[in-house]
């Protein structure tokens, strides 16, 4: 019961007037409201699930939250989930690794599954997780207006580069400000739970 009420909490947070307004474009990565509409498409029919972390490893030790792509599963730490802005910018976060794993990844293609506008060829682990970072970022922006308080380098950064899209459709995010936060990001211990990091691997994302 309690994995359809955090079900309905990422629907909220995926049809929200947030992620709606979120339309960027990240080294060759599109995130928008189309993407986020997918994701919870997916949701609906079971293709990824959403699943509460009942016991200690069932996530990786000291992630705020985790998307399992090989389970096609979102982690979240406990029920209820997505209280506060925060909490919700980490589902945003994970929504947005759902987003690319779903609509890039070969067995989805292979199915004919659906096609996205954006390029995924070359784009490492690292790169996913700094559009994700970004676009927990400008979420947690347009719900409060406020940069996502954090010290964590990562986070810092990624608010950053979230003022540089606030309020713009379509913008893309400086190549050089994009850089500088993939470098943060694979400096990061992958146990920093205020990194909210998933856990790392080498993987070309295709
Ligand atoms: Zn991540």
């Amino acid at each position: 019961m309690s994995e359809t009420l955090l079900r309905d909490t990422v629907f909220k947070v995926l049809l929200s007037q947030s992620a709606t307004r979120m339309d960027f474009w990240a080294h060759g990565m599109h995130v928008n409201a189309g993407g986020y509409g997918m994701v919870s498409y997916y949701i609906w029919n079971g293709i990824i699930r959403v699943r509460l972390a009942r016991r200690a490893g069932q996530m990786t030790a000291g992630a705020e939250a985790e998307y399992q792509k090989d389970e096609r599963t979102i982690m979240l730490p406990r029920d209820p989930y997505g209280v506060d802005a925060k909490e919700r910018g980490a589902i945003v976060h994970e929504c947005t690794h759902a987003l690319r794993h779903v609509l890039f990844s070969s067995p989805y293609s292979k199915e004919g599954g659906p096609r996205h506008d954006s390029n995924m060829l070359g784009q490492l682990h690292f790169d996913n997780e700094a559009v994700a970072y970004i676009a927990g970022s400008l979420y947690h922006l347009y719900e409060t207006k406020k940069d996502w308080a954090d010290l964590s380098p990562v986070i810092r950064e990624a608010n950053v580069i979230a003022r540089t899209l606030e309020g713009k459709v379509g913008a893309t995010v400086d190549e050089g400000a994009f850089a500088t936060l993939r470098l943060i990001v694979s400096q990061t211990p992958p146990h920093d739970s205020t990194a909210l990091l998933s856990t790392p691997d080498d993987e070309t994302w295709k």
